[in-house]
């Protein structure tokens, strides 16, 4: 070959080089770049082998031909590695994914207030009590004081079991427990599950929580359930203000609906107090005295007063949660924005 010869060779495997790169994806790691130009470099070590073939007085300039090319070569792969992302052992590693951060259970919203009311009837001197969920008929209804023709009794409003035996429409039956099983005083708050035959919509689920207090004792007055009320509320919904409704149920003698007054607007109304400036809280009453007697306490020496409450509809309103749905679905993505 001639010096002509290897120095035109040398030439054409440069342009070649500079016409490859080109084509290959800078971000491309380094091994694989080397990978491509395998046929490349075999060619350039041919033309290294082939030196011996040109006359001894042109080696030397076929020699800076050829170390122009493999410099070329050497430079080109320094510049990419530097460009290139960094590597790691795995191959497979994919650093522009987004890191996976450790999944820390949390409290549901309803546990959440059922927890906040609980703590505060605690430090009012109330135990927590808790019944079945599976009833019988007389101590979800007759020891109630619910009348025969109720229209709660209805097997189209209520869960029944079999005959007799139903799925508790509220947790008052754990106060009538409570009541045979103690003497006062009885101070209890009752958390618990209850049942009713009502299909999902925004503000209706068949299976709610709910939360009941109850108070008997001696010379126990309506002037004590508004006093104990009114606190909780403040405590509760950070308002002092609260109001009194007449209202009925069978279990409660007189019976009243009381609402606190929104700590949204102050009362001036708003959408969470649908413009009325109060929210609906909950209902209670003076014990019934049939229901004392049901349950076997003394109804001319003691009194007492219950109230109940439901936590899913508080926590609607305190962290405005616009379908009591969202609470039951299960989603994680609503739940993780609330769950402490
Ligand atoms: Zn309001």
């Amino acid at each position: 070959m001639t010096l002509q010869e290897y120095v035109a060779n040398a030439e054409r495997l440069e342009r070649e080089l500079a016409e490859r790169l080109a084509t290959i994806d800078p971000a491309t790691r380094i091994d694989a770049v080397k990978g491509e130009l395998r046929d490349w470099r075999a060619q350039l070590d041919q033309l290294q082998k082939s030196i011996t073939t040109v006359p001894p007085d042109g080696r030397r300039d076929a020699g800076i031909a050829l170390n122009r090319v493999r410099k070329r070569f050497d430079d080109a792969m320094h510049a990419r590695e530097a460009a290139a992302p960094a590597r790691t052992s795995d191959a497979t590693a994919d650093l522009t994914m987004p890191a996976r951060h450790p999944w820390r259970g949390g409290r549901h919203p309803v546990t959440l207030v059922i927890r906040e009311i609980e703590e505060i009837f605690r430090e009012l001197g109330f135990t927590i009590a808790l019944g079945p969920e599976a009833e019988t008929e007389w101590y979800n209804f007759g020891s109630l004081n619910f009348p025969p023709d109720h229209p709660a009794l209805d097997a189209h409003d209520t869960l029944y079991l079999g005959p007799g035996t139903l799925l508790r429409t509220h947790t008052s039956p754990v106060q009538v427990r409570t009541m045979q099983r103690w003497a006062p005083p009885i101070r209890i708050l009752v958390p618990g599950n209850a049942y009713r035959r009502d299909f999902f919509d925004p503000s209706h689920a068949p299976m709610f929580s709910q939360i009941e207090g109850l108070s008997v004792d001696e010379g126990v007055s309506f002037v004590d359930l508004k006093a104990t009320l009114t606190n909780f509320a403040r405590r509760f919904f950070g308002t002092a203000r609260t109001r009194f409704r007449p209202s009925f149920f069978p279990f409660t003698e007189p019976s009243a609906e009381m609402d606190a007054q929104c700590g949204v607007c102050g009362g001036s109304g708003c959408p969470t107090c649908k413009g009325t400036g109060w929210i609906e809280i909950l209902g209670s009453g003076m014990v019934h005295p049939a229901v004392l007697d049901a349950a076997g306490i003394d109804s001319e020496r003691y009194t007492g007063w219950a109230f109940g409450m439901g936590p899913a509809r508080i926590a609607l309103s305190r962290y405005a949660i616009p379908d009591i749905r969202l609470l039951y679905d299960s989603d994680v993505r609503f739940l993780e924005q609330i769950a402490r």
